[in-house]
């Protein structure tokens, strides 16, 4: 309720579009779905996904309205940590809304957040979606895409980037296209994975050791069946 009302209110600031509300629509269906937890797989996911940042020569972090609306601090917190770059990258580019959105940032303690000059285009794109950062997005090897379409986890993948996705449908062609796809709702998703950093900082043999070990399509399968039981439990 409080998270909605946030959404509500941030959408009329104009940082959350009006299809990021349906978004979020989507995503709360999942997670009732799913029993609205975290369950062990997409635990695992989440130290996958820290363990391809902390091996990463240049992780970026791609925030859109969603994102900066519920866990700001979080993905602060996080990028700060592992150290990331945090870009801001809308699938909708109001007039003035990416502005609005690195400014809700930097409320929350963001410095140096990417994305207001956007000097680099992904193949594949026709749209202004293809539009990022030479500095951050178009040059990262490693992108953590929290709520990100398709198209984009698609072209991303495509410019061979890692791509570690936070999204609660397990089928969605962002899931589909991700190395990791985190199936778990966002805000309980990032503490996991900000307490993960201090596990793994130190620890290369077992970051290494659970990046070759994970097999996202066998992830995805595990959390369709989840999903499944969770139904069947009464
Ligand atoms: P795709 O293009 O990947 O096939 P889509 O058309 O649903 O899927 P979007 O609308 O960009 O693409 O995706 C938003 C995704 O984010 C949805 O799959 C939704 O379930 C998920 N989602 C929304 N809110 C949250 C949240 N708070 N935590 C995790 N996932 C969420």
């Amino acid at each position: 309720m409080v998270v909605r009302e946030r959404l509500a209110e941030l959408n009329i600031a104009g940082v959350v579009s009006a299809t990021g509300l349906i978004a979020h629509g989507r995503g709360e269906a999942f997670d009732y779905l799913l029993g609205e937890r975290t369950t062990s797989d997409a635990l695992l996911a989440e130290k996958v996904a820290v363990a391809y940042m902390l091996e990463a020569k240049n992780p970026v972090i791609s925030v859109n309205g969603n994102v900066a609306a519920l866990c700001p601090e979080e993905i602060i917190s996080l990028a700060e940590t592992i150290p990331a770059r945090i870009e801001v990258n809308l699938f909708h580019r109001v007039e003035g809304r990416v502005e609005k959105v690195v400014a809700h940032l930097e409320a929350a303690g963001a410095k140096k957040v990417l994305g207001r000059n956007l000097d680099a285009r992904l193949e594949g794109i026709s749209s202004d979606r293809a539009l990022c950062t030479s500095e951050g997005i178009f040059s990262a090897d490693v992108v953590l895409v929290p709520l990100e379409d398709g198209d984009r986890a698609e072209a991303l993948a495509r410019a061979g980037k890692i791509v570690l996705a936070i999204d609660l449908n397990p089928i969605s062609r962002t899931a589909r296209a991700a190395t990791v796809t985190i199936v778990d709702e966002l805000t309980r998703a990032l503490p996991n994975m900000i307490r993960s950093v201090a596990d793994l900082r130190e620890d290369v043999p077992e970051r290494r050791r659970l990046i070759s070990s994970f097999d996202n399509m066998t992830n995805l399968k595990r959390m369709v069946q989840a999903i499944c039981s969770h139904l069947q439990t009464d």
